[in-house]
């Protein structure tokens, strides 16, 4: 006899999300943490629930998907959230061009409605030096803007655990997973904190760490973890916009992201060790943000007050380090390592964690032959009704899975529609179709 029909093994957004998930099925449910809700890569993140402008340029199935949990993101935890205006300027020299930043904001603006997104903006230089007071005119053609959405993170883990104990389910925090427990080829439960915890199901959702966790279960979970820095600044709005930079090597970029929790400047994106308890920030990384901001500002500060560092927890896969694909998967081990009782949910991004979060627990409910249907998008972390749910066509999963193992198909896939766009944005201006805002309709727009 089990003492849960789930064990869940990691409190980081998307471990909570399936205990919220499994105990608002009526499942009996235990969720261990080795630290705080949200404390590992969940805190280390740029913040953002969004869908991702830049995968479109080679995963954009993803950003579709990832546009639509997070609508349901915001419907179910809306107070954790404000709508962040990111604006990019281009400059002469910069690798995009204004026309090519906006054909890609136009593709981000048929996902956008799914997440209540506004429709992008075109801003003349003089108007985004007005918005964006500080930035250097030098050579600046102008800017574009588009919106996200700023989430405290840490806060989302805790009230997602919050409701997850609300709907029944026993949360362990500072209680580490020390070993799994087996019975010949099954996984029977958990040690932690002294107790062996019993389960039918024992979910590994330790994010960067599921290839440490799941090797206690004696299999192992290939990943390539990229990790990323944030350069923190006390001062809560050095820019009262967010910000999107092109870096000083030219072909990435780093957010500006002015919240309550002060300035951040990053992500960096770079292979990270294959131990996450092992990442750390290098002088490297600081130069790099460093100089990547302080070329858009005469007056930035000279120094940062502290720094965070993060792994991705990007599954393995085939490609180059800047096609990796952001999607997750639910991996059975019965299946796929013959060791019965034990899933692992891996990838994707805190953006999507909802629907990882029911496609790992709609994969214990069918090996359990228990639980009802998933709850998680239609009530709030309150517990109360969401309203109306507008419904917009998915991607196929299917095509999404076959994807993630074809990166080059998966980059032709994304910018067939990217070239049409293209096409299709160039003759509109052209013909002197498409407008340029604005300070006043900037605002209108973002409020
Ligand atoms: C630099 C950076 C920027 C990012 N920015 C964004 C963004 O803006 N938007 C977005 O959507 N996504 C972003 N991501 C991705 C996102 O942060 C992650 O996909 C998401 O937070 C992963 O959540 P998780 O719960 O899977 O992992 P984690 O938050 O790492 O949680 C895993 C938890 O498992 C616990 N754990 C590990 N081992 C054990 C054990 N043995 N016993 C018990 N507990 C254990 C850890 O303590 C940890 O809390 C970013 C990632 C990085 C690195």
């Amino acid at each position: 006899m089990s003492d849960f029909d789930l064990v869940v093994i990691g409190g980081g957004v998307t471990g909570a999300g399936v205990a919220r998930d499994a105990a608002l099925r009526g499942l009996r449910v235990c969720l261990l943490e080795r630290g705080q809700p949200g404390g590992g890569t969940t805190a280390a993140s740029t913040h953002l629930i969004h869908g991702g402008v830049r995968y479109l340029l080679y995963d954009r199935l993803t950003t579709h998907s990832s546009c639509w949990d997070a609508g349901h993101i915001v419907r179910t935890a809306g107070e954790l959230l404000t709508r962040l205006p990111i604006v990019w300027p281009v400059y002469k020299g910069h690798s995009r061009g204004l026309e090519t930043v906006e054909t890609l904001l136009e593709q981000y603006d048929r996902f956008q409605p799914m997440k209540y997104g506004r429709p992008h903006l075109r801003l003349t230089a003089e108007a985004a030096l007005r918005v964006v007071p500080g930035l250097s005119p030098e050579g600046l053609l102008g800017a574009l803007v588009f919106d996200e959405w700023w989430v405290d993170a840490e806060a989302l883990a805790r009230r997602t655990l919050d409701s997850a104990r609300a709907a029944g389910a026993e949360v362990l925090l500072e209680t580490p997973v020390t070993s799994v427990l087996k019975d010949g080829a099954r996984v029977t439960g958990v040690s932690a904190g002294g107790r062996d915890l019993l389960g039918a199901i024992t979910v590994n959702a330790a994010g960067p760490w599921i290839d440490k966790v799941s090797t206690l279960a004696g299999v192992r979970m290939p990943l390539r973890l990229m990790k990323g820095t944030h350069l923190i600044y006390r001062e809560k709005a050095l820019s009262p916009v967010g910000l999107l930079l092109e870096a000083e090597d030219r072909s990435r970029y780093v957010f500006v992201v002015p919240s309550p929790l002060g300035t951040w400047v990053g992500p960096t994106d770079m292979p990270g060790p294959l131990d996450p308890d092992l990442t750390r920030t290098t002088d490297e990384e600081i130069g790099y943000l460093t100089r990547s901001v302080k070329r858009y500002f005469a007056s930035w500060p000279e120094k940062h007050d502290a720094t965070i560092v993060g792994s991705r927890p990007i599954l393995g896969q085939p490609g180059a380090e800047k096609l990796l694909s952001r999607d997750f998967e639910v991996f059975d081990h019965e299946e796929r390592d013959g060791v019965a009782g034990f899933l692992t949910i891996g990838g994707g991004k805190m953006s999507d964690y909802r629907v990882m979060a029911e496609a790992a627990v709609d994969a214990a409910c069918r090996k359990l032959g228990a639980g009802g249907p998933c709850r998680t998008h239609l009530l709030t972390l309150e517990g109360k009704p969401v309203g109306e749910i507008p419904d917009w066509p998915q991607p196929s999963p299917d095509l999404k899975k076959f994807l993630r193992t074809k990166p080059l198909l998966r980059e032709l896939h994304s910018l067939s529609y990217l070239g049409a766009g293209m096409a299709s944005h160039l003759a509109r201006r052209a013909a002197g179709l498409i407008p340029i805002g604005d300070e006043a309709e900037f605002r209108r727009r973002y409020a």
